[in-house]
């Protein structure tokens, strides 16, 4: 018996030396990378982008509370054989360029409000899907800054676009693509507006409460029978209540105030009176997700995903807090959103699958 023993000992340190030295060699380190590399490359996620559903991908779940796992918020919208972006927080487009989501689909960005944390990486969004062949200019929308918004990013980028056109040519990046096209949407007083009918996707912009931040949309998209709202940063809002009534999925932000209570107690405490001063401003137009399950519960949406998560629930404790003071939630339930998060709502029925798509 000891002597099996002894034996399979050996086998094994021999197979860990044998694997040891074979990676030394290049032959065994290139064949390995290369294997890799076809797997990955080859791999892509054109399936995201059928007809015959519409699809939400979270792309970005963070506030400005930075966390090691999420990039700040960002929502993908997945219908008519496009991609719709709903805003592009810093670290956003790595999510997705992880997962490999075909950038040349995309068919528009939108964006809720100017706020940092939504608008970081714009640029990064139209270089990224210019390169991989997107057919036209990026459309943008967004509140009526947005002309400025375009501008600003395309000032700050046109070095690099001129440098990559020198270096892979105009055949291969078409100058008069790399363009953005600012789509300024003003409500004039209306509570919302149809801003885009398309391949069978409507787009509704809508008016929600985040001052002094004004205006500040959240977004609804309907195909096929189906239909999800994205929330924008937002406190409790009537008119978000309205525009989601009978959605498929509320994508809508959240902010634990009983945590970031908590932190301002203990950035006080340290002696952070900056912390502490924001930590006490921010209430004012966030969102606690309790006051979000009931808006979701009134709507009669049939999923709520929380997103833009202020903290970000990055451990089990936070996970709980979050929802200890849930009362209520959709039939479908309440998912804490992640960067990856996918929901899937098949056409011509009421099916919701939430899985993970994991890089
Ligand atoms: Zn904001
Ligand atoms: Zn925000």
């Amino acid at each position: 018996m000891r002597r099996i023993v002894w034996v399979l000992l050996a086998l094994a340190v021999g197979v860990i030396v044998a694997s040891a030295l074979a990676l030394r060699s290049r032959a065994v380190q290139d064949a390995l990378v290369s294997r890799i590399a076809r797997r990955r490359i080859g791999r892509n996620t054109s399936a995201l982008l059928a007809p015959d559903a519409l699809r939400v991908l979270l792309c970005g779940t963070s506030s400005p509370i930075p966390s090691r796992e999420r990039a700040e918020a960002c929502t993908a919208v997945f219908a008519g054989g496009h991609l719709w972006i709903v805003d592009t927080g810093p670290g956003s487009w790595r999510t997705l360029a992880l997962r490999r989501v075909r950038g040349e689909a995309v068919g528009a960005v939108f964006l809720t409000h100017f706020h940092s944390d939504h608008i970081g990486e714009l640029g990064e969004f139209n270089l990224q899907t210019w390169a991989a062949g997107r057919p036209g200019p990026l459309r943008v929308y967004g509140p009526a800054g947005v002309t400025d918004v375009v501008r600003g990013f395309t000032q700050a980028y046109a070095d690099d676009t001129r440098f990559r056109i020198a270096h892979h040519g105009a055949a291969l990046l078409p100058p008069e693509r790399s363009t953005m096209a600012a789509m300024p949407v003003v409500l004039e007083g209306a509570d919302a507006a149809r801003i885009l009918d398309e391949d069978g996707v409507v787009v509704t912009a809508f008016a929600v409460a985040h001052d002094p931040v004004k205006p500040a949309f959240g977004y609804r998209f309907d195909y096929g029978g189906r239909s999800v709202v994205v929330s924008g940063d937002t406190r409790p809002c009537p008119n978000l209540v309205t525009q989601a009534r009978g959605a498929d999925v509320l994508v809508h932000e959240a902010q634990a105030n009983a945590l970031v209570r908590i932190m301002e107690e203990a950035a006080r405490d340290t002696g952070e009176s900056r912390v502490a001063k924001i930590l006490g401003d921010i209430p004012s137009y966030h969102s606690d997700p309790a006051d979000v399950a009931r808006e979701a519960v009134t709507a009669g949406v049939r999923l709520l995903v929380l997103t833009h998560f202020t903290p970000p629930p990055d451990n089990e404790v936070l996970r709980r807090i979050f929802r200890r003071d849930v009362e209520a939630v959709p039939p479908h339930g309440l998912v804490l959103g992640e960067d990856g998060t996918l929901v899937v709502l098949p056409t011509g029925s009421d099916v919701v699958q939430v899985s993970r798509l994991d890089p």
